[in-house]
């Protein structure tokens, strides 16, 4: 059984192709610069298959629907296609971010469905529309296959009213839906049942904290395997300090960036989203770079590296407040699996609740989920590769299946 995952971005298709009898990657690539004068497509065929294979190739990708064909053209090109005709794609998982509060799990995309994609463009005005993009071409080229909408809000429609709601006036929620809703529910989902199968416990019984630290960059709190608290907001600019975003701020800053600096709104935007975090303190949005100019004596770079470790263990108390007890501290995304740096710092000064850290397991450089704790450490400290495209496939299969009653 193949299924074909897709995350449409603006100009974007970011795509994979799952052989779910082992559940290995056979195919993925990007199309990028859509609609741009110098597109771009890079292919990858996955050495499982026995043909490693990568390419990147200059092409004129005017629209979405030129873009997915091209790729469907990799796909089933007859010397390095990974399957023989399009039909053979069993059903296609997209990647949705903002579902609101209307869609708790991931669905089946039907007309009523894709309206309340649409209904929820005002709290991802730059991502639904190009979801709802990816979806339409995909039906048009797959109108055979069924089609799952997997959304990065899902997971945690589970978090309590105390925690989800800002303390404004109650009808901004209501009739607007003004309200924390929190992103990277795949990831979070996927580590802490990963987690659960290394612990060798039922997740439903066991309360972690998964810390996701890639270029964006967020924490949950789950209670007996559900998300209990988040640090993302209604957008993923609040919480952590990121690659560009500035993670938490005062609420009145833009206030000050108006009034004392003429700052437009988009300035703000632009400012608080694509030019803070890492990069506005430091200037490098990198963390490899980050830790490299750190190493070699920059103090920018060490001070970026504080406030951003800084920030992660005052939520991991908060965190730790929230849940009562904790088994788990659970380290994803490209900066979590592979920067000890950075989880030493996090981990620092947190021995009083249990978190201890052992240097040489935290050093350990293997792609496997591992243990980075030491025999003393109370909680159990992991670090758990993430992976958010397999985990849309999965769902895809189980949504499927569960349509057709098996
Ligand atoms: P995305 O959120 O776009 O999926 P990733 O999860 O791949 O991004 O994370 C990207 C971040 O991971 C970058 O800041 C990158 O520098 C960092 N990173 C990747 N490998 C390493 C490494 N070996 N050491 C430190 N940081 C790393």
């Amino acid at each position: 059984m193949k299924i074909f995952v897709i995350n449409t971005g603006s100009s974007s298709i970011k795509y994979k192709l799952f052989d779910m009898a082992n559940d290995r990657a056979i195919a993925s690539g990007l199309a990028e610069k859509i609609g741009e004068a110098d597109g771009m497509l890079t292919h990858e065929v996955t050495e499982d298959k026995g043909r490693p294979w990568k390419k990147s190739t200059e092409r004129d990708i005017p629209d979405h629907r030129q873009g997915l064909n091209l790729i469907v053209d990799s796909l089933v090109h007859p010397e390095y296609g990974v399957i023989g005709d399009k039909s053979e794609i069993w059903a296609v998982g997209h990647r949705v971010v903002h579902g609101g509060e209307a869609f708790k799990a991931s669905i089946i995309i039907d007309e009523r469905v894709i309206a309340a994609i649409r209904e929820n463009i005002p709290l991802a005005p730059l991502h639904n529309p190009a979801n709802l993009t990816g979806i339409e071409v995909a039906q048009a080229i797959f109108p055979d296959s069924p089609q799952v909408a997997v959304f990065d809000t899902a997971f945690h429609q589970t978090i309590p009213k105390k925690a989800f709601l800002y303390a404004l006036p109650y009808d901004l929620y209501e009739k607007e839906g003004v309200r924390r809703y929190g992103f990277h529910g795949t990831s979070h989902s996927y580590v802490s049942e990963k987690s659960a199968e290394y612990l060798n416990q039922p997740l439903s019984k066991l309360n972690l904290i998964t810390i996701h630290l890639g270029n964006g960059a967020s924490m949950a709190a789950i209670r007996r395997g559900k998300s209990t608290d988040t640090t993302m907001g209604l957008t993923p600019l609040e919480g952590l300090v990121m690659g560009t975003r500035s993670g938490d701020v005062d609420p009145a800053l833009p206030f000050f960036l108006a009034d004392h600096l003429k700052m437009s709104l988009g300035q703000i935007d632009t400012l608080l989203n694509k030019e803070s975090g890492l990069k506005g303190l430091c200037g490098i949005n990198d963390m490899r770079e980050v830790l490299q100019k750190a190493a070699s004596g920059n103090e920018a770079a060490t001070v970026a590296m504080e406030v951003y470790c800084y920030r992660i263990r005052k939520y991991i108390g908060g965190f730790f407040a929230v849940l009562e007890y904790l088994d788990g501290l659970v380290f994803t995304g490209g900066i979590g699996e592979n920067a000890p740096e950075i989880r030493r710092l996090c981990c620092q000064g947190l021995a009083g609740l249990g978190i201890e850290l052992d240097t040489e397991r935290n050093l350990n450089t293997s792609k496997e989920i591992r243990e980075i704790g030491s025999s003393n450490s109370r909680i159990r400290l992991l670090v758990v590769p993430t992976k958010e495209e397999l985990k849309i496939a999965q769902e895809t299969k189980k949504v499927v299946r569960k349509s057709r009653g098996n």
